[in-house]
């Protein structure tokens, strides 16, 4: 009977570490008093851990911060510009590093995989002198032993951790950081030698890049590696996760004689069966199998799972599947005890990273003949219950999707012929001005908001104060002198909450955070059920705008890739059938808008790219319905309606034609850290014929740009656009900004323009 837990969420079910971590960062605490939550937390993890009857349990898979980071911290890479000492890494390097200080910037942080968990990216170099330098992975599996509990120290693999580092400053892009290996190695081994002598008996190396398109000198590199770590009495698992791993990359580790067990995901890996089946699996290691989804916060389907571990058993050999989760529990909630709002029926079919511990437990348990049946009974009435419930299924929304199925839905009139058309009634002067939506969000207004949610103040009240907030920001953009107006989004929270809250089949968790960067946690929705608008969800705030302006005022809504990437979506049907639903609810609200004399409207795709596959092979199929379902949304408007689009993140090259088929008549990009990047696609004489607004100052940041910068940036953008198509506006919306930065640098921005206007 073998169980074991990939990782488990650090910020507590509470966001308890948060709290400790910001409190200590505004010098509100001492680092005594730090170290004690966290210690507190990985205390109560373990014993719940042990307590369920989890075999390998995970240590070191708690982070201050995070864990790619904490490798880092391990290895002695810090950029020399944070002047580290060359000690034992302390908080002072480790959060400079993180979160910059007085004097720095923080390192570079990027998304991990496809979650939206966020790494520090490692800086390194030729120059890079690797030193055993933070010995926590030992500490934390010591720390387990006093309370007499034995775990499985967690470390980033070498490969991975280098794979996801990036050349240093001065350092060539071409530089091969693969080429390090050899002097990384030895810290690696240090560490095994350290905990090898603490008694650890396992030690488990997390190789997600494993499930990446790898290059044949990677898979060596890869070799080279483990076969230099072997040898210290250790067993090594290697855990990939997040897609099933590349035929040859699985015919290479399953090869490989220093790895006792392969950590495989049979969730997402939706090959991963019929790879083991066709290739078979080592009679040498033991298989962990991750069968309990670790990025949803669904309930298992215990039969289900029961009979896949029974079929690899088979295959494996009797003894060798170690149940597990399909990844870290890091990507899920963290405890479902907690969730006082949520209705019995839809918190039965939930399972968070509590839950689904137990969830491996009674399925090793079953694997070995011993099945808690009143276990498997009630999940086999919940499991039925989700099947059924009038909650989940709406007839006449599937119905709606199916009619969808086997057509192309788009605009009949060609972009360029639209623009015309539009300019006619809109009017607008060359580098059009606007914004992408939201205003600065001020404490005020999330008090308004939080009082009016929780019936503290009257709807008239509020409705009252929203629209004071929007006049506000009206009569601003016009003195300003902008051309396409905004409402500036006060009554909105979040840009899928918002729309969430008024879509049938969504749910909504209280304490459902899961860890995105550092102390920051996001709570996404929970779709349940097929989704469809029961009434109109903005347009009553984007008239009331208009109202107030003759200028064009956008509608602004969320696109439905966005919606669902930011989402625990259902796992019952595919991804695509969901989006498509969502769409068609948004379809309804851009109708009503239009109808309503709404001329311009924006759909945000923020999170187009970001739900990208990790496999090259399977960027087309998401790409066609990704962006099918941003057209649907507004294929029924008619020529002279003005569709805009906005995505976050500059990485667009390699996706540009799937940009180009949305066919949005303007697309707003965020774009200012890397001009150039985006430029160059453009000038390899990509044809673009829409109407495009590439950022033109940064909002991440409360620097203000002067006039002559911006009038500079978009003069090297008309170098390879066209006059007429190119928009001016900021990279993002302006929510995080204070007015003190936002009107001096939207000033600046139309300046720019009107300037570059007299001059072409
Ligand atoms: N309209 C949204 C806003 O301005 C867009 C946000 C985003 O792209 N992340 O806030
Ligand atoms: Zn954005």
């Amino acid at each position: 009977m073998a169980s074991h837990v990939v990782g488990y969420p650090r910020m507590g079910p509470k966001r308890e570490l948060k709290f400790a971590l910001e409190s200590f960062w505004d010098g509100k605490s001492s680092e005594a008093d730090l170290q004690k939550v966290a210690k507190d937390l990985r205390i109560s993890i373990w014993k719940k851990m042990a307590d369920v009857g989890v075999k390998y349990i995970p240590s070191n898979s708690f982070s201050y911060y995070d864990q790619v980071l904490d490798t880092t911290a391990m290895v002695g890479a810090v950029p020399p510009r944070y002047g580290w000492n060359g000690g034992e890494i302390g908080f002072d390097t480790y959060f400079s590093m993180a979160r910059g200080n007085a004097k720095l910037p923080a390192m570079e942080m990027t998304k991990w995989f496809d979650t939206n968990y966020h790494y520090i990216v490692p800086e390194l170099g030729p120059e890079t002198k690797f030193k055993y330098s933070s010995h926590k992975a030992v500490d934390e599996y010591k720390e387990a032993k006093e309370i007499g509990i034995e775990t499985v120290p967690v470390i980033v693999g070498p490969l991975t951790y280098l794979l996801l580092s990036k050349p240093a400053k001065g350092v060539p892009k071409t530089f091969e950081l693969i080429s390090l290996l050899d002097s990384i190695l030895p810290v690696y081994k240090e560490v095994l030698g350290e905990l090898k002598a603490a008694g650890a008996t396992w030690v488990q190396f997390d190789e997600p890049s494993l499930v990446l398109d790898l290059e044949p000198y990677h898979l060596e590199a890869f070799k080279k590696a483990y076969s230099f770590l072997e040898g210290h009495g250790i067993k090594l698992v290697v855990e990939t996760y997040f897609a099933d791993i590349p035929v040859e990359t699985y015919k290479t580790i399953t090869q490989l004689k220093a790895i006792s067990a392969l950590g495989l995901d049979l969730v997402r890996g939706t090959k991963t069966l019929s790879l083991i089946k066709s290739h078979g699996f080592p009679s040498d290691k033991y298989l962990f199998a991750g069968i309990v989804d670790g990025r949803n916060i669904w309930a298992t389907d215990l039969a289900v799972a029961s009979a896949i571990l029974k079929d690899l058993e088979t295959l494996v050999g009797k003894g060798k599947v170690v149940v597990s989760t399909s990844c870290s529990l890091l990507h899920t909630a963290v405890d479902l005890v907690n969730e006082t709002k949520l209705d019995d029926e839809i918190k039965s079919w939930l399972a968070f990273a509590a839950q689904k511990v137990v969830e491996v437990v009674a399925l090793a348990k079953a694997l070995a003949g011993q099945t808690d049946q009143a276990y498997f009974a009630s999940n086999a009435a919940v499991i039925a219950s989700r099947k059924t419930s009038s909650r989940v299924n709406n007839k006449a929304v599937q119905k709606a999707v199916g009619a969808l199925k086997g057509s192309d839905h788009r605009r009949v009139t060609p972009v360029s012929v639209r623009l015309d058309e539009q300019q006619k009634k809109l009017n607008l002067p060359i580098l059009p001005t606007t914004t992408i939506g939201s205003f600065p969000q001020t404490v005020e207004l999330r008090r308004v908001r939080r009082e009016y949610k929780s019936n503290k103040i009257a709807e008239a009240e509020y409705i009252q104060s929203i629209q004071q907030e929007i006049a506000k920001v009206v009569k601003l953009q016009e003195d300003l002198d902008i051309d396409v107006l905004v409402h500036g989004e006060p009554e909105r929270n979040d840009m899928v909450e918002y729309f969430g809250e008024q879509l049938q089949g969504f749910a909504f968790t209280v304490n459902g955070w899961v860890q995105s960067y550092g102390s920051r946690c996001v709570k996404p929705p929970i779709i349940y059920g097929d989704v469809s608008r029961p009434k109109p969800m903005t347009l009553f705030w984007s008239k009331y705008a208009q109202s107030l302006t003759n200028r064009p005022m956008k509608g602004m809504l969320t696109g439905p890739v966005t919606i669902l990437n930011w989402s625990f979506v259902r796992n019952d049907q595919p991804r695509s059938e969901t989006s498509m639903q969502i769409a068609l609810a948004i379809k309804e609200e851009v109708e009503d808008l239009e109808a309503g004399g709404i001329q311009v409207i924006q759909i945000d795709e923020a999170a187009l790219r970001e739900g990208l596959p990790l496999r090259k092979t399977e960027h087309a199929n998401y790409l066609e319905w990704a962006v099918h379902g941003f057209r649907i949304t507004n294929c029924g408007v008619k020529d002279t309606t003005q569709i805009h689009t906005h995505m976050c993140y500059s990485n667009f090259n390699d996706i540009i034609h799937s940009i180009i088929d949305m066919d949005a008549d303007v697309i707003t990009i965020e774009n200012s850290r890397s001009d150039e990047k985006l430029l160059s696609v453009f000038r390899e004489g990509v044809k673009y014929g829409a109407g495009i607004g590439p950022g033109v100052y940064d909002i991440h940041s409360p620097r203000i740009p002067d006039t002559e910068e911006i009038a500079d940036r978009i003069g090297k953008m008309l170098a390879v656009l066209e006059t007429n198509i190119l928009w001016v506006n900021p990279d993002c919306g302006l929510k995080t900004r204070k007015y003190g930065e936002v009107v001096p640098a939207l000033t600046n921005m139309v300046a720019a323009a009107k300037f570059l206007r007299t001059e072409l």
